[in-house]
C-alpha cells in the first residue's frame, strides 16, 4: 500500500483515513480531544465509550462502523491523484468492548490488522469471528497480517478465560474473612469481574471513572462505588502494589489478585540471583494446561502466591501462543509483522510462524521485503515499529540461532525489571492493556 492512505492505531499526520480498534492507551497514543486530522473509523461501541476518554473531541470525525459487512470508502491516490477503492470489514477481536480487527481490501491487495484479539477455542464469540472473517476472505489471500504478538512465544501457555476466571473465584471463597483487590484497566475484564459476581453472589467496588464506563456499557446493578457494600474491589491496575496491599493489611486483612499473562511470577524472591533461574521454570514452563481442566486437583495449576497478600492468575485478554499459532495456520498469510514492539519483548513472529506463511522461503521473503522497503514502497502507517530493519541481519541471526535467544533474553530482562520494579512497590503497567 503506498504512502498516504490509511493508519490504523496511529495518529500522526499523513493518512486520508484512521482506524481504531479499541480504546486501551497504548493504541490511543498521540490522540486526544483536539485532534483532527481526519475521519476516525472503529466499532460502534468504541464510538459510543470514546467520548468518555476524549471528551469534546469533534464528533463529526467520529464514524462507527458496524461488524460483519464490508464498508466501501472512496480515497485519493497521492501518486496518481486518481481514486481509490478502499474496502474494510470489522471483525470481533474478543479483547475488551469494543475491539475489532480490521479486513481491508483495494488495489494494494488484502491487509488483515488484528489488534489486540483473543480467540480462544471454546469460546462461541471467536468461532462466529472466525465463520465472519474466512467468509469475508472467500478464499482471498491475506497478503501482510499484522499480528497482535503480545505473546509470541512458545513459553506463553495459559488457560481459557472461563478456566482463569474459576481460579480467581476459588481464591476469593477460600479467603472468606479478607478483602479482595483485583487489578484492572481503565477498559477490559469485564467479564472476569461479572463472572465473580455471579459465582459469589456480591457486588464488585469500582472506581468512580470505572462506574461511569460500567454504566456506558449497560452494566448497572453489579457495580458500585460504595465500599461497605461489598469486600470485593477492582482497582486500577497502577495502584495495585505490595505498598499498596500492606497498607490495607494495616487496617484489615486483604489479599491482591493480579489477572494477568504476563509471567512476573517467580518462585522465589530470595535474591536476584534467583530470578533468571526462576523465570522458565515458573508455571510457563512446568505446567501444561488442557482445555477442559475446569476441574480437578489441577485447577489451580497457573495460579502463584508470590507475595504473602499476593496471587497471580493467567487471566489474560491477549492469545496464548497456542492460540496465536492457531490463527496463523488459519490465515496463511504472504507475510506477517507483530504490532506490539517495544524494545523489551518484542518477538518477530515470522520466526516462529514462518513455515505457516505462503512464501515458500522465508530468507527470499524477508530479501524481497527488504528490496521493497529500498524501493520507496511503504505499508499502511500502524502502531509499532518494523522488524524489518535488515533482512541480511536477521537471516545471520536465524541461522546461527540466535534470534531466538535475543528474544527470549529480551523478555526475560523485561520481566525482571518488572518485578523489581514490583518489589520495589512501584506502579506496574503505567497505560492500559499490559496483560
Ligand atoms: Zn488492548
Amino acid at each position: 500500500m503506498e504512502k498516504g492512505l490509511i493508519s490504523v492505531d496511529r495518529w500522526a499526520d499523513g493518512s486520508q483515513v484512521y482506524f481504531l480498534t479499541h480504546l486501551h492507551s497504548d493504541h490511543t497514543q498521540g490522540l486526544s480531544s483536539t485532534w483532527a486530522k481526519g475521519p476516525l473509523y472503529c466499532s460502534p461501541l468504541t464510538a459510543k465509550l470514546f467520548p468518555f476518554k476524549f471528551p469534546n473531541f469533534g464528533l463529526s470525525l467520529l464514524r462507527p462502523l458496524h461488524t460483519n459487512s464490508w464498508h466501501s470508502l472512496s480515497l485519493i491516490s497521492p501518486s496518481s491523484a486518481s481514486k481509490t477503492l478502499l474496502q474494510v470489514m470489522l471483525i470481533d477481536a474478543h479483547h475488551c468492548p469494543g475491539a475489532v480487527m480490521f479486513l481491508f481490501r483495494g488495489e494494494f491487495g488484502c491487509l488483515l490488522y488484528t489488534g489486540d484479539f483473543r480467540w480462544e477455542a471454546n469460546s462461541e464469540r471467536a468461532k462466529r469471528a472466525k465463520t465472519m472473517l474466512i467468509d469475508a476472505l472467500q478464499g482471498d489471500v491475506v497478503d501482510t497480517l499484522y499480528l497482535d504478538n503480545t505473546y509470541c512465544n512458545p513459553s506463553y501457555v495459559f488457560p481459557h478465560r472461563d478456566i482463569a476466571a474459576q481460579q480467581i473465584v476459588d481464591i476469593i471463597a477460600s479467603h472468606p474473612e479478607h478483602d479482595v483487590i483485583i487489578g484492572i484497566d481503565t477498559l477490559g475484564k469485564e467479564d472476569l469481574l461479572l463472572y465473580i459476581s455471579r459465582a459469589l453472589n456480591v457486588k464488585i467496588w469500582v472506581w468512580p471513572e470505572r462506574l461511569q464506563t460500567m454504566h456506558l456499557l449497560d452494566f448497572h446493578d453489579i457495580f458500585t462505588t460504595n465500599t461497605t457494600l461489598t469486600r470485593v474491589r477492582a482497582v486500577p491496575r497502577y495502584s495495585f502494589n505490595i505498598n499498596t496491599l500492606e497498607g490495607l493489611n494495616s487496617m484489615r486483612p486483604t489479599i491482591g489478585i493480579m489477572p494477568s499473562g504476563l509471567p512476573w511470577v517467580l518462585k522465589s524472591l530470595e535474591g536476584d540471583e534467583t530470578l533468571f533461574g526462576s523465570l522458565l521454570t515458573s508455571r510457563y514452563n512446568k505446567r501444561k494446561w488442557s482445555a477442559n481442566s475446569g476441574t480437578g486437583p489441577d485447577k489451580l495449576n497457573g495460579v502463584e502466591r508470590f507475595h504473602k497478600y499476593i496471587y497471580s492468575v493467567p487471566y489474560s485478554d491477549h492469545s496464548c501462543y497456542k492460540e496465536i499459532q492457531e490463527f496463523v495456520e488459519l490465515i496463511q498469510p504472504t507475510n506477517m509483522k507483530g504490532i506490539m514492539s517495544s524494545s523489551s519483548c518484542y518477538v518477530d513472529p515470522l520466526y516462529y510462524f514462518g513455515r505457516f506463511s505462503r512464501a515458500d522461503q522465508p530468507s527470499q521473503r524477508l530479501h524481497d521485503q527488504h528490496e521493497s522497503k529500498e524501493g520507496g514502497k511503504r505499508d499502511l502507517a500502524f502502531r509499532g515499529k518494523s522488524y524489518l530493519g535488515s533482512g541480511d541481519v536477521l537471516e545471520a541471526k536465524r541461522k546461527r540461532g540466535g534470534i531466538a535467544k535475543v528474544n527470549i533474553l529480551g523478555v526475560r530482562l523485561s520481566r525482571v525489571s518488572a518485578l523489581r520494579r514490583f518489589r520495589r512497590g512501584a506502579k506496574i503497567g503505567e497505560c492500559d492493556c499490559h496483560d
